[in-house]
């Protein structure tokens, strides 16, 4: 496995590659990886000749009241993990060699990272959106590889691959949970033994949603509420939003009449966490 952190190393190597005819899968990461990242590592390895894999926690896409300087940076176990996963390439750079000095360019997915979680964190789906563009550049993957975890994150994405025509699959797969829902999130390690179980109570309120849905209830907004008065009773949830909205512009429905993504951020205590539940409408 190759560990680079230059980007013109990294354009080297690549061509090689490509210039043999092998198709590449491209993991993108902020690293602290679990079984989440690794999911999506194995799908690229089974569907793809070269793995690259990148981990860089992006200034770009972060507040400035938000984790940067904290945010988990176990690389020794990472690059563990990513060998034992047969990576081919780990992509680490620096801050300095993703945005060296006079960086000025923004990829801005409009209206779609305005909404939900871009209402709490403005700028961050810029950040994101710039961060994965110039990895697209850099390493030129045939496939590209997120989770549905980050829901929203994978929409914009989607639009900005379409959008600027990026030569790239984009594949969504799904979230990966521990026992009792709870989405694993490298973040989860800021939660203490009291909150961990109050955690779960996002997957709860999704379930609930779920079981309502398939028990005929198409009001949104009565959904809405019944996942909110759940949430309500954890002492340290405190919700930024919950919503159903659409998968295309996550604009929100009235009625669970089409296919829609149910979504919500949570607080506990000072740690942010969101999933997500797509529902598929059959059509009759
Ligand atoms: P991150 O390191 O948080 O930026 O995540 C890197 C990629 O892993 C993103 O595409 C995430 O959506 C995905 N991911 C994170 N957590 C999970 C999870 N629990 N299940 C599946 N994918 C995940």
């Amino acid at each position: 496995m190759k560990v680079i952190r230059d980007p013109q190393k990294l354009g080297r190597l690549i061509k090689e590659v490509k210039r043999k005819g092998k198709s590449v899968g491209f993991v993108p990461t902020m690293g602290a990886l679990h079984a989440g990242h690794l999911s999506l590592i194995k799908e690229a390895r089974k569907e793809n000749d070269f793995v690259a894999a990148s981990i860089f926690v992006n200034p770009a896409q972060f507040g400035p009241a938000e984790d940067l300087k904290k945010y988990p940076r176990p690389l020794k176990n990472d690059l563990l993990l990513c060998r034992k996963q047969k990576v081919d390439l780990v992509f680490l750079p620096d801050q300095q060699a993703m945005y060296p000095q006079g960086f000025v360019t923004y990829v801005n997915v409009e209206e779609l990272s305005n909404r939900l979680c871009g209402l709490s964190r403005p700028g961050h789906f810029r950040g994101v959106a710039t961060v994965v563009a110039k990895l697209l550049n850099l390493i030129g993957p045939d496939r590209l590889y997120l989770g549905q975890k980050d829901a929203q994150q994978a929409i914009i994405v989607q639009r900005m691959v379409k959008d600027l025509n990026f030569p790239v699959k984009l594949r969504v797969l799904p979230t990966v949970r521990q026992e009792g829902g709870l989405a694993l999130s490298s973040r989860n390690v800021y939660l203490n033994a009291s909150q961990k179980p109050q955690a779960t109570v996002l997957f709860k309120a999704l379930s609930l949603a779920r079981s309502l849905i398939d028990q005929g209830q198409t009001n949104a907004e009565r959904i809405i509420r019944r996942m909110k008065e759940l949430i309500a009773r954890k002492k340290e949830a405190r919700i930024d939003y919950v919503a159903i909205v659409d998968l295309e512009k996550l604009n929100p429905v009235k009625k669970i009449d089409q296919d829609c993504l149910i979504c919500l951020a949570v607080k506990i205590g000072k740690t942010r966490l969101i999933d997500n539940l797509v529902i598929t409408h059959e059509k009759n």
